[in-house]
């Protein structure tokens, strides 16, 4: 805290807490698909002041090496960003989240070295310590969670003997070293550290697989927050200390957030539950093999669509691979046309990135108004006629609710097979992320028409017009 009131409020820091109230209201703006757009437009416009301002007070010999590092940086970036999919987006935040923990570490490693000749007092040592251990964890950690989505090496648990000594271990060295170079500022123990560190953020990823991944990297990338925090205490920065600080409560809460959609408790996932991801094969349910699914034709699916009083389209991640959401949108519209009630159920971890479904359904114009969240949508099951599911799968699993022997047994699905009739629009039997089968696929009220979700959905749009 006396770091903080160091910092004098002089014009600088009027201009940054200026910035952190557009941080902290693009936060809330972003918590609304209505207002998103503007809350991400508030919150460049404070990262923009931010910058100049910085650029303004500070010596101006170092600008062409802060302006080439900008350039650079912007130059991979910005191609990247607007390149990857919608799909790939946690890997592009591991990666980008990676880089910013990474920058915070070098920063307080920095600020260490200078102070060396004179001495770093321990309350210094113990913020560059925070940012440099806290940095270096969420670096490699980031990175090696970057390499598992992005298939680069398998997406698995990698697991050996005595795994969870060897990171309690690493754990103990970090204790250690880090009282080493609060008590007797050198360079070897930081460095010692830095790398004792960076081979714990990759020794706490490596067990991680499956679905946990993306919630680990929702973790780091809180992580990286409070370093980037610990880094604005370190060079006296108050807009780093309030960004840093919000990107460590928000990250922290999504995290709570996409664990309990998932129904794996938090301490479970950070301590216990990283050698535990659920990862089984195909045949991790017993008693689908030899049954026959009902597979359906789209003219009798369009027309069964046309005469219900209630349609609930669950989207997944299949409408996000095939970019179905236009059509989607246009079926719901056609329905609609002709007196149907249509609304879509979304599920918190539908997708692979939270809020990935109403971003797909916002760009296609989709009502707010009809996208409706899962305790809401569960009421509705059983006043539904049809729930049509496009690429969902793990979400509306009911092995979820019913099965205690199940790897996703606890997670909270939506309740579909409460509905009069269930189709699913998918392409083959194939699991989906976790790897399970789904017995409501043979369900005697089941239909599946197979395909790529916007073939599918197109097909079905031309009969609800023609019936
Ligand atoms: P799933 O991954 O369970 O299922 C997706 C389904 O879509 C598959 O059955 C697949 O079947 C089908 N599919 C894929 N491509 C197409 C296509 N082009 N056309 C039609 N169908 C297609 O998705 P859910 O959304 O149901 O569940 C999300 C999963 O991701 C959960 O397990 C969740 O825990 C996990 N997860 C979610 C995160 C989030 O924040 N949203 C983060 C991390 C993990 P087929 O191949 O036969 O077509």
């Amino acid at each position: 805290m006396t770091a903080a009131i160091q910092i004098s409020f002089d014009g600088r820091t009027g201009v940054y807490l200026f910035s952190a109230i557009c941080f902290v209201l693009a936060l809330k703006a972003l918590s609304s698909p209505r207002n998103a757009r503007y809350g991400n437009l508030v919150g460049v416009a404070g990262m923009v002041v931010a910058i100049v301002v910085t650029f303004l007070v500070q010596d101006p010999g170092h600008d062409w090496v802060i302006g080439a590092g900008m350039g650079l940086g912007a130059l991979v970036a910005v191609p990247a960003a607007r390149r990857v999919p919608m799909t790939g987006m946690p890997q592009m935040v591991a990666i980008f989240n990676g880089v910013g923990g990474g920058a915070a570490a070098v920063i307080s490693l920095t600020d260490y070295v200078q102070g060396l000749s004179a001495g770093v007092p321990a309350q210094k040592g113990v913020e560059v310590l925070f940012a440099l251990v806290v940095g270096c964890l969420s670096f490699s950690g980031s990175m090696l969670a970057f390499a598992k989505l992005q298939e680069l090496m398998t997406g698995r648990p990698v697991m050996y003997p005595g795994q969870q000594v060897v990171n309690a271990l690493l754990g103990l060295a970090v204790v250690g070293l880090g009282i080493v170079v609060v008590v007797s500022p050198h360079l070897a123990p930081m460095l010692a550290l830095a790398a004792v560190a960076l081979a714990l953020g990759a020794g706490v990823v490596l067990p991680v697989g499956g679905a946990d991944t993306p919630v680990l990297i929702s973790l780091l990338n809180s992580f990286t927050g409070l370093a980037v925090a610990a880094d604005g205490f370190v060079l006296g920065n108050m807009v780093l200390v309030v960004a840093g600080t919000l990107v460590g409560a928000s990250g922290g809460l999504l995290t709570k957030m996409m664990s309990d959609a998932m129904g794996r408790s938090l301490p479970n996932i950070i301590l216990g539950g990283f050698g535990a991801a659920p990862a089984a094969g195909p045949d991790a349910v017993a008693g689908t093999e030899g049954r026959s699914v009902r597979s359906g034709e789209a003219t009798d699916i369009g027309t069964l669509l046309a005469y219900s009083r209630k349609v609930m389209i669950v989207p997944g991640y299949g409408l996000a691979v095939a970019q179905a959401q236009h059509v989607a949108v246009e079926l719901a519209r056609a329905l609609e046309s002709k007196g149907v009630e249509v609304a879509y159920a979304i599920h918190p971890v539908a997708g692979r990135m939270p809020g990935h479904m109403n971003v797909l359904l916002a760009e296609a114009d989709a009502p707010y108004e009809d996208l409706i969240e899962m305790e809401q949508a569960n009421d509705q099951f059983s006043s539904t006629d049809v729930a049509l599911v496009v690429g969902a799968n793990d979400v509306v699993n009911p092995a979820a609710r019913d099965n205690p022997g199940s790897p996703i047994y606890g997670m909270p699905i939506l309740n579909v097979d409460g509905a009069a009739n269930v189709v699913f629009l998918k392409r083959s039997m194939r699991p989906g992320f976790s790897g399970i089968d789904n017995a409501l696929l043979y369900d005697p009220k089941t239909v599946l028409l197979f395909g790529d979700a916007k073939d599918s959905l197109t097909k079905l749009l031309a009969a609800v017009k023609a019936s």
